[in-house]
């Protein structure tokens, strides 16, 4: 960015309409993330609910270690279930708790977009919570359930990612399933995310969280 500040610079001596027609392509090939977040934390360790701030898919892929379609499976139905959540204001990551499916892809965006910790009773993982998530609103307990609509994921991906867990898949194979998995990524960005997902209340939840330390870390069997 340094070099095109530079560039510019220079450019601009000569050719000030050149300037402004380079400046114009660079905002129109910086166009919003696709995925974003408006969150409310608090302001220092012992500090007030003030702090806003913006994530987005990128943030969470530096946390989580890759991008990948699982990331972009959760960010997009932790989107659904905020649009219910917190309508029109920021997620306030101080009153959120949540269960996940194991995906060591969906837990992360659980954690990094809810607040939620195992270590204060705010997230555990389930087997089969019926769908993607469970998000509860801790001060007045509304709770919303959030999965993917049948059929939206091609099946190739999990009939290959199984025998991937099972260490069974060539490195040809591997990187078939990658451009499957990253095909699959790019359709999820450019559709609607209201078609992709169901969500339902679930006015009778029970939170009853239990620690379970056994479920495979699938994204790095095959390192
Ligand atoms: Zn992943």
């Amino acid at each position: 960015m340094r070099q095109i500040i530079a560039f510019l610079s220079k450019a601009k001596r000569y050719n000030k309409s050149l300037t402004l027609v380079i400046v114009l392509l660079i905002t129109a090939c910086s166009p919003e993330p696709r995925v974003l977040f408006t969150v409310t934390d608090t302001d220092f360790s012992k500090g007030y609910r003030m702090h806003e701030q913006q994530v987005t898919i990128d943030d969470m892929a530096l946390f989580h270690g890759h991008l990948c379609d699982g990331l972009v499976v959760g960010a997009l139905a932790m989107e659904q279930v905020m649009k219910q959540m917190y309508p029109n204001e920021a997620i306030d990551r101080t009153n959120l708790r949540v269960v996940s499916a194991p995906s060591p892809c969906l837990t992360d965006v659980a954690i990094y977009l809810t607040g939620g910790r195992y270590q204060f009773n705010t997230f555990y993982v389930d087997d089969n919570p019926g769908g993607i998530y469970i998000v509860q609103r801790i001060d007045d307990g509304r709770t919303f359930r959030v999965g993917m609509k049948p059929g939206v994921k091609p099946s190739e991906i999990d009939s290959l990612g199984a025998l991937a867990v099972q260490r069974k898949l060539s490195p040809e194979e591997l990187d078939y399933l990658k451009a499957l998995e990253d095909d699959f990524t790019e359709f999820l960005l450019q559709s609607d995310a209201v078609e992709l997902f169901d969500v339902e209340a679930l006015p009778d939840f029970q939170w009853q969280p239990h620690l379970r330390g056994d479920f495979l870390k699938t994204d790095v069997l095959n390192k």
